[in-house]
């Protein structure tokens, strides 16, 4: 019995062990990290990106994307995806692909819920009033801001700032931060991540924009993926409408998947890449073939048209922005507004970078009823 515990339970040795015999020699092992910034000591039942993992979970940064726009606002319903349903379902398909090939699940996860943590309320909508307020301060992305949340914002223990998450985990939202910028690839991990970011954005902003009745589906048959999985799904039985949207909106993450793992797959053969150092200086290797991802770039074209620049979605975006530019119109003109944490930080952080950080913490809701209240004077 007494063997048997210690087998069990041997360590961070026992990581290594796991690692070594699950993951190829390209993925990172946790055995490998550059660490964190402020040195820590090892915790034996945990490896670093698990770690990283829990910490992003624990963070109130994290419990606001339950409030916080994908696509639609939740008072359209409760069906579509919010921030946080968004970001699990990335998580599911990022971590899908890693085991697939044999990458590092855990620095993946911790990755993949972190990548949208930086979104300010009302999605692409609010970023870009952010953007604007914030012109001559250096701007301000989604991206961007999740690293700082994470290195600075979210403070939750005695010894460092931010949640001193490992170097790996850091350097692949430093990759989406720069991505236009950057010419070398970013890890196998943070390839994941993107890919499947995409993969669930196609499909689900698809799935919800139909349930809210913003398309129809005989309109979605102009587009050839969507086409071809119709044909494919119903081949031989009568589905009823919702049966049929519900099944090809998860055969469409399935093809996405196979397409990526089989396209992924080849190209590590080929390549016979001894570590994960290598990667970097590769072209990127999880992508898809040249015909799905012309079929993907058709249906995203499709669903810029025909949801994003819907009447109603754009109706929501005009009155949101309108909402947010106010907020940091109103928190400028009054800084003594803002909660005293803040007003002290605006003395070392600046006023407009201060005012920004505030706002892009808010979930929707909490952003309409701050500009109802500071309006009601
Ligand atoms: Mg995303």
């Amino acid at each position: 019995m007494v063997d048997q515990d210690r087998e069990l339970f041997s360590g961070s040795q026992s990581i290594a062990d796991r690692e070594q015999l699950l993951l190829a020699r390209f993925a990172i092992h946790s055995a490998d990290t550059k660490g964190r910034k402020y040195p820590e000591r090892i915790q034996e039942y945990r490896g670093p990106f698990q770690r990283d993992r829990d910490r992003i979970i624990h963070t109130a940064a994290h419990r606001r994307l339950s409030h916080k726009t994908q696509v639609f606002t939740n008072e359209l319903g409760d069906y579509h995806r919010n921030r946080l349903t968004h970001t699990l379902e990335v998580c599911s398909i990022a971590r899908t692909i890693a085991r697939a090939l044999k990458i590092n699940e855990d620095l993946v996860e911790a990755m993949a819920l972190m990548h949208d943590i930086g979104h300010p309320p009302f999605g692409h909508s609010g970023e870009d009033v952010l953007d604007e307020c914030l012109i001559n301060d250096g701007g301000f992305s989604h991206n961007q801001h999740a690293l700082r949340i994470v290195e600075f914002l979210e403070n939750r223990y005695p010894d460092f700032p931010g949640l001193n998450l490992s170097f790996e985990t850091l350097e692949g939202q430093q990759y989406r931060a720069a991505k236009k910028e950057v010419e070398a690839s970013p890890s196998l991990e943070a390839q994941i991540v993107d890919a499947a970011d995409s993969i669930a954005y196609d499909s689900h902003d698809a799935d919800d924009a139909l349930e809210l009745g913003l398309l129809d589906i005989a309109q979605l048959t102009e587009v050839l993926i969507w086409k071809n999985t119709v044909t494919k799904v119903s081949e031989g039985r009568n589905l009823s409408p919702v049966t049929l949207r519900r099944t090809v909106v998860h055969e469409l993450i399935d093809l996405q998947v196979k397409d990526l793992l089989k396209n992924a797959t080849s190209e590590l053969k080929r390549l016979q890449l001894k570590s994960a150092d290598e990667v970097k200086a590769l072209n990127p290797i999880v992508r898809h073939s040249g015909q799905i991802l012309r079929q993907k770039k058709d249906l995203e074209a499709f669903l810029m048209q025909n949801v994003y620049r819907h009447p109603n979605v754009m109706d929501v975006r005009d009155k949101a922005q309108q909402a947010l530019r106010n907020l940091f119109e109103v928190l400028k003109n009054n800084p003594q507004l803002l909660p005293t944490s803040y007003r002290q930080r605006a003395e070392e952080m600046g006023l407009n970078r201060t005012i920004g950080d505030y706002l892009a913490g808010m979930t929707d809701r909490f952003a309409w009823r701050e500009h109802a209240r500071l309006n009601s004077n």
